[in-house]
């Protein structure tokens, strides 16, 4: 999957031979613009993903490294599922989406990314979204920058 005007690409493929360990544990210690920081709760945090599906991608992840979906305690679990909601307004009142995908990747298998830190991923989604760009084009564009969304998203 090939991505049109990626601007912050480069930068990102620049840092990534930089960053040691854990994106999410470097984002959770790291600094908001760095890191696409959205929100930071309690025992969970919401960041924007660098590598989007649609804008406005968000992801919720428990500051705890090792733990997925099915190893969460009782107050991570409330706060990724209240953030999530949380996410979803925001992403509601700024975007204005069709509809929503909520989901976890519990395994490499299962096209997840970072295995050793889970996270919740919060997608808007727009009528059309998957029948258009992408099948024609196997390209999706992303129309804004991450820097403007997650400026936007943390305001709201
Ligand atoms: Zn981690």
């Amino acid at each position: 999957m090939e991505r049109l005007w990626a601007p912050w690409r480069l930068e990102y493929v620049q840092s990534a031979d930089e960053l040691e360990g854990c994106v999410f544990c470097a984002a959770a210690a790291g600094d908001d613009d760095e890191f696409l920081v959205v929100h930071r709760g309690e025992r969970a945090f919401v960041l924007l993903n660098r590598f989007p599906y649609s804008s406005g991608h968000l992801l919720v992840a428990p500051y705890r490294h090792g733990v997925n979906f099915p190893e969460l305690d009782e107050a991570e679990a409330a706060e990724v599922h209240r953030l999530g909601a949380q996410g979803l307004a925001a992403l509601a009142a700024v975007y204005g989406p069709d509809g929503f995908n909520l989901g976890w990747n519990v395994g490499r298998v299962a096209g997840a990314g970072i295995v050793d830190h889970g996270h919740l991923h919060v997608v808007p989604r727009w009528s059309g979204d998957t029948n258009f760009m992408p099948v024609l084009a196997d390209v999706r564009v992303i129309p804004e920058h991450l820097a403007e969304s997650r400026r936007r998203l943390a305001a709201a």
